[in-house]
């Protein structure tokens, strides 16, 4: 492979890269259509996701990149061998091309702590508050 060669298909990798916008954060949701410059982005950023992914509602977007959903699941009680309704208060990253919403409903995928309270982040908005 000579000069211009080795030149075209570097462009050709770079224009690739830039036409798939979002990285494959290894999980099935949606990518976002937006395009951000945020390090702790999964899709534009290096921020990896693992472990717990779940679903929640928005209670508060007042906080910078950072928004609080409420989770609800059920606990078992084996005592009378029912089900009682739990739920939580989880602080996620709310990336700038996801930008969530009060009163959307969001998927959040379990990431390494990003500051003392918050270790998820927001990858898909599954229903968007109307
Ligand atoms: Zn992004």
């Amino acid at each position: 492979m000579n000069e211009s060669e080795r030149e075209r298909s570097e462009i050709i990798k770079k224009e690739g890269d830039s036409m798939r916008g979002a990285r494959d954060i290894g999980i099935e949701v949606n990518p976002p259509k937006e395009v951000c410059d945020d390090k702790n982005c999964p899709f534009h950023g290096e921020l990896p996701v693992r472990g717990q992914i779940l679903e929640g509602v928005v209670v508060s977007d007042k906080m910078q990149k950072t928004v609080v959903v409420e989770h609800y699941y059920l606990k078992k009680i084996r005592k009378y061998m029912r089900y009682e309704k739990r739920k939580s208060k989880i602080h996620a990253h709310n990336p700038p091309c996801i930008a969530a919403k009060k009163g959307d409903v969001v998927k959040i995928a379990e990431c390494r702590p990003l500051s003392k309270t918050k270790s998820f982040v927001v990858v898909e908005v599954l229903r968007r508050a109307s």
